[in-house]
C-alpha cells in the first residue's frame, strides 16, 4: 500500500490490505515516466514523413511547414491532446524543448510567452507536469540570419531571449529551464548569456548536440572545435545540463561530457526514423554521464520502447546482449530523467517524492504470465499496457481512460485537421 498526502509519497507498505478510501491500482506499479526531449507539434508529421525516402533535412522541411502555420490557439488544442497521449503512455512529466515563439514573419503576439504559455496550460489540462525548456535559437546556421520560418523562433539576441523567458511564471505543474537549440542556431559570443540565465535560477539547461556529421563539420570550420567542446568552453556542460542526441561524438567529446556530469538524453526511436545514427550511450554513461529518454519527434510515443531501443541498438552495434539491466533502463525513464528535467523529487517510489506512479497491466496479450519486474515493463510491455496513471496523487488516467480528455483519439484527430487545414 502506498499511503499519499499533499501529492506526495507518505509511506510504502508491501503486503498491506487496502483500507476503505484506497485506489487499487491492479498490475504493476512502477514511478511515473519523464519524457525529458519533446517538440509537441512535431506529432504532426508521424506517418506523413514516411512517404518516399529522404534525410533529416528533407524531414525538418515538413517540419517548417507545420511551425509555419500554429497559433497559439492552435498549440493549445494539439499540445493539450499530445500530452494526453502522453500520459496514456505514462509519461506524467514533459520537457518540451520549445522554440516556436513568435507570430509569422517574427512578430511579437501581445503576450510574448503566448506559445509557451499554451504549452503550459495544454499539460495542466492533460494532468501532466511539465518543464518548458525555452530555447535560444537566433541562427541559420553559425551565424547567418534566419530564414523565414526560422523567424518565428528567433528573439534576435541572447539578450532578448533572456528578457523575453524571465517573463515566464512557474506554477504547481510547470518549470521553466532554458535550451540552445543547437550550435547551429546559437553563435558561440550568445551562448554565455543563455548558461548565465539557466546558472543564476539553478535551472535545468538542455541543447541539441552532434545529431548530424553536419552540424561537426558546421561547427568545426566556424569555430575549429566540435560542439560539444564549443559548449564545454562557453561553461555550458554540468550536471544542470543535458546534451540531446550527442549522437556524433569523439572520444573527447565523450570525456568532456561524462567528466562534467552532463546528462545525455537519447530518443532512439527518433533517432532510427530519421536515420541519424547510434550514439554511443554505453559510452558516455561509463564516463560519468547520467541518461535519460525522450520521444522527440513523436514518431512513436512510448518510453518502454525508447528504452529497449537503447539496449537494442547496442546489441545490435556490438552483436553482444545485456549492456544495461531493465532496472538501469527504466531508471532512466523514470528518476534520472525527471532529475534532467528539474524535478529531482519526482520519479522514485519513496517517502517523501511525488506521489507520481504509472500501473502497467499484467493481464494483455503482451504481459500476460510475466512475473519478473522491471523485465516486463521495458522489454514486454508498450505503452498501450498502461492501466493507470497518478500524478501528484491525483488519478489522470484510470483502466486506459484518461480522465480529463475522455476522448484523445479524437482530440487529437480535431487538433491534426485545423494544423493540416
Ligand atoms: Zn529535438
Amino acid at each position: 500500500m502506498i499511503d499519499v498526502s499533499g501529492g506526495r509519497i507518505v509511506a510504502l507498505q508491501a503486503g498491506s490490505a487496502p483500507t476503505g478510501d484506497a485506489v487499487v491500482l491492479d498490475g504493476l506499479v512502477i514511478p511515473g515516466l519523464a519524457n525529458a526531449h519533446s517538440h509537441a507539434f512535431h506529432r504532426a508529421l508521424r506517418g506523413a514523413t514516411q512517404l518516399g525516402g529522404g534525410t533529416f533535412w528533407t524531414w525538418r522541411e515538413t517540419m517548417y511547414r507545420v511551425a509555419a502555420r500554429l497559433t497559439p490557439d492552435e498549440y493549445l488544442e494539439l499540445a493539450r491532446a499530445v500530452y494526453a497521449e502522453m500520459a496514456l503512455a505514462g509519461i506524467t512529466c514533459v520537457g518540451e524543448f520549445h522554440y516556436l515563439h513568435h507570430a509569422p514573419g517574427g512578430v511579437t503576439y501581445d503576450d510574448p510567452n503566448a506559445m509557451g504559455e499554451a504549452l503550459i496550460e495544454a499539460a495542466a489540462q492533460a494532468g501532466i507536469r511539465i518543464t518548458l525548456l525555452d530555447t535560444c535559437y537566433l541562427s541559420s546556421g553559425f551565424g547567418a540570419p534566419p530564414d523565414e520560418t526560422q523567424l518565428r523562433f528567433s528573439d534576435r539576441s541572447g539578450e532578448a531571449w533572456a528578457e523575453r523567458v524571465s517573463g515566464l511564471k512557474e506554477r504547481d505543474h510547470a518549470r521553466v529551464g532554458a535550451a540552445v537549440h543547437s550550435v547551429r542556431a546559437v553563435p558561440a559570443d550568445q551562448l554565455g548569456v543563455v548558461g548565465v540565465w539557466a546558472a543564476q535560477r539553478n535551472a535545468p539547461i538542455h541543447a541539441h548536440v552532434s545529431e548530424q556529421p553536419a552540424e561537426n563539420e558546421g561547427c568545426l570550420a566556424a569555430y575549429g572545435v566540435t560542439p560539444t567542446r564549443l559548449l564545454a568552453d562557453h561553461g555550458l556542460l554540468g550536471p544542470r545540463t543535458t546534451a540531446v542526441h550527442a549522437t556524433h561524438l569523439t572520444s573527447e567529446d565523450i570525456a568532456l561530457l561524462g567528466g562534467s556530469a552532463t546528462t545525455v538524453c537519447m530518443c532512439p526511436t527518433t533517432e532510427r526514423d530519421l536515420a541519424d545514427g547510434i550514439g554511443p550511450a554505453h559510452e558516455v554513461q561509463a564516463a560519468g554521464s547520467p541518461l535519460s529518454l525522450g520521444s522527440d519527434s513523436q514518431a512513436v510515443i512510448d518510453l518502454f520502447e525508447e528504452a529497449r531501443a537503447m539496449e537494442l541498438n547496442e546489441r545490435l552495434r556490438t552483436r553482444r546482449r545485456g549492456h544495461w539491466t531493465a532496472d538501469a533502463l527504466l531508471r532512466a525513464a523514470t528518476a534520472d530523467g525527471h532529475v534532467s528535467l528539474g524535478w529531482p523529487e519526482a520519479g522514485r517510489l519513496e517517502a517523501g517524492a511525488l506521489a507520481d506512479l504509472v500501473t502497467i497491466s499484467l493481464d494483455s496479450v503482451r504481459t500476460a504470465g510475466l512475473l519478473h519486474g522491471a523485465e516486463t515493463a521495458v522489454f514486454a510491455a508498450t505503452s498501450a499496457d498502461v492501466s493507470d496513471v497518478v500524478t501528484g496523487g491525483r488519478v489522470i488516467v484510470r483502466r486506459g481512460v484518461h480522465q480529463l480528455v475522455p476522448d484523445v483519439a479524437g482530440a487529437l484527430r480535431q487538433a491534426l485537421a485545423r494544423v493540416a487545414a
